[in-house]
């Protein structure tokens, strides 16, 4: 089986940026992590990025579908203007059955792991790594940036760890349901 991973940002695009901390990193050292992961448990990786560049989103779409992705996940962190918003919630497509199936396995691993507030799984229809990729893709926000706990956890490079194991361990029982 092969994932795409998209680290989400990059480059000039910093995404989410709260007290010097800026999310394309983020996104970065847990999707490289993610891609370790995958790798020792025998996946095939497409990375949209594996630096710090910057990638147009129907750039990150089209790879994905070009080299016949089986799943696509996007890896992002959250920002808001209330400091007190916090946890975990993942995206997918409106319809999409398979999307929202991985949406809901990704999210219940990301729960029990990183033990942040449980935002559920939401559908998004205006973003293009989810409308524009062919096969079943989530993106993950995996905490807030905005949010000083949370800031201090996606730091870590412990939590950076779980986050990308819960991923894997969703897609693994994904695989198992979907055959
Ligand atoms: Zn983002």
């Amino acid at each position: 089986m092969r994932i795409c991973i998209d680290a989400g940002h990059g480059g000039k695009d910093p995404g989410a940026v709260s007290d010097g901390v800026q999310e394309k990193n983020i996104n970065l050292k847990i999707a490289l992590k993610l891609s370790t992961k995958l790798i020792g448990a025998g996946y095939k990786i497409i990375m949209t990025r594996d630096d710090d560049v910057f990638v147009p989103l129907y750039e990150r779409a089209r790879l994905a579908n070009k080299k016949n992705a089986d799943v696509f996940v996007s890896i992002h962190n959250n920002a808001a203007g209330n400091s007190a918003a916090a946890g975990t919630e993942t995206l997918y497509y409106p319809g999409s059955v398979q999307g929202e199936k991985l949406a809901g396995l990704v999210q219940k691993e990301l729960i029990r792991k990183l033990q942040r507030a449980d935002r559920g799984i939401k559908e998004r229809k205006e973003l293009v790594v989810l409308s524009s990729t062919a096969m079943p893709a989530v993106l993950v926000e995996c905490s807030f940036l905005t949010n000083p706990v949370e800031r201090k956890l996606l730091q870590d490079e412990g939590f950076q760890l779980l986050a990308a194991e819960s991923i894997v361990d969703g897609i693994e029982k994904y695989f198992q349901e979907v055959g």
